[in-house]
């Protein structure tokens, strides 16, 4: 006779402190703010998250024109100066749930402009969160997300180089080397999130083990979908799911461990959903 499947859950994974603080900002906002409160786009990159909060009262406004009064909150990605100060000319309630570690790359870009450094944006050219970056730096300031996309910028002599906090360490290290073979002085602010490292470090350990892999997260969040491309590199049978619904039961024939991670932006009660989906249709065990 053949045994359950075991059930891990990696060391770290799921919603990290900046999205926890906007959630719960969010939700104290949806009670004692000024009515009607909108997200300035979706608090978090996680559909089903979205829809939690617009049963509790806070509603999705794509731009400020969707949010005539009341209150808006800025989403923990962050959102250019201009936006905040537009908001509050226009006679909003601004809840401000810019995650501090995104303000940290905010500051160290406007530090890095104002002392005269050419500005290099380690990311993803068009994420919100760079959007942002790149509204506190100044017009000489590039988005780079590879080495090669250095080959269309005109290099300055002093460069500085500030990073989309979910980025990897290697992605960092491999443009940092192809600025120091063009640039007199390269000054580095590696503004990288540990829980984003964490969560990678976690999944790709678990993943390396395990017969099945199942990550939990919006299909939409950059974070998330690392976190299945490094899942996938180590175990085929890899699997990115929204909610516990789209779980399949013929994923795990034959299975011995199943392992489960989450994106950042993914709530303990999703994980929790998975978590019963799979023990409800293998008959697995989760070891806690
Ligand atoms: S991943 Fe890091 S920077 Fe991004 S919201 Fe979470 S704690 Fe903040």
């Amino acid at each position: 006779m053949t045994s359950a499947p075991r059930i891990e859950i990696a060391e770290h994974a799921g919603v990290c402190y900046g999205v926890e603080r906007a959630l719960a900002m969010a939700a104290d906002a949806a009670t004692s703010a000024p009515a009607p409160v909108h997200t300035l786009g979706p608090l978090i990159h996680n559909p089903l998250v979205v829809d939690e909060l617009e049963q509790a009262g806070v509603g999705l406004a794509d731009t400020l024109d969707d949010a005539a009064s009341g209150s808006v909150i800025i989403r923990a990605h962050g959102v250019i100066p201009q936006v905040i100060e537009q908001a509050r000319d226009r006679g909003l309630t601004v809840i401000d749930a810019t995650c501090p570690y995104v303000k940290r790359v905010h500051h160290a870009a406007e530090r890095l402009v104002a002392d005269g450094y050419q500005l290099i944006v380690v990311g993803e050219s068009g994420h919100p969160e760079v959007e942002g970056i790149m509204g506190h730096a100044d017009d000489r300031a590039c988005v780079v997300s590879a080495p090669c996309d250095l080959d269309a910028i005109e290099i300055e002599k002093r460069v500085g180089v500030v990073v989309q906090t979910t980025q990897t360490q290697e992605a960092l290290a491999d443009i940092v080397s192809a600025l120091l073979a063009r640039a007199d002085e390269v000054r580095v602010i590696n503004t990288i999130c540990s829980a984003t490292q964490e969560r990678q470090k976690a999944a790709s350990e678990l993943a390396s083990r395990a017969d099945v892999m199942i990550v939990v997260g919006g299909k939409n969040s950059g974070n998330t979908r690392r976190l299945a491309q490094i899942c996938t590199e180590r175990c085929a049978a890899t699997h990115h799911i929204e909610d516990a619904s789209e779980i399949e039961a013929t994923w795990f024939a034959g299975a011995e461990l199943i392992g489960i991670t989450a994106g950042a932006s993914t709530p303990s009660a999703h994980i929790e959903r998975a978590v019963n989906a799979i023990c409800d249709l293998t008959g697995a065990v989760h070891a806690r």
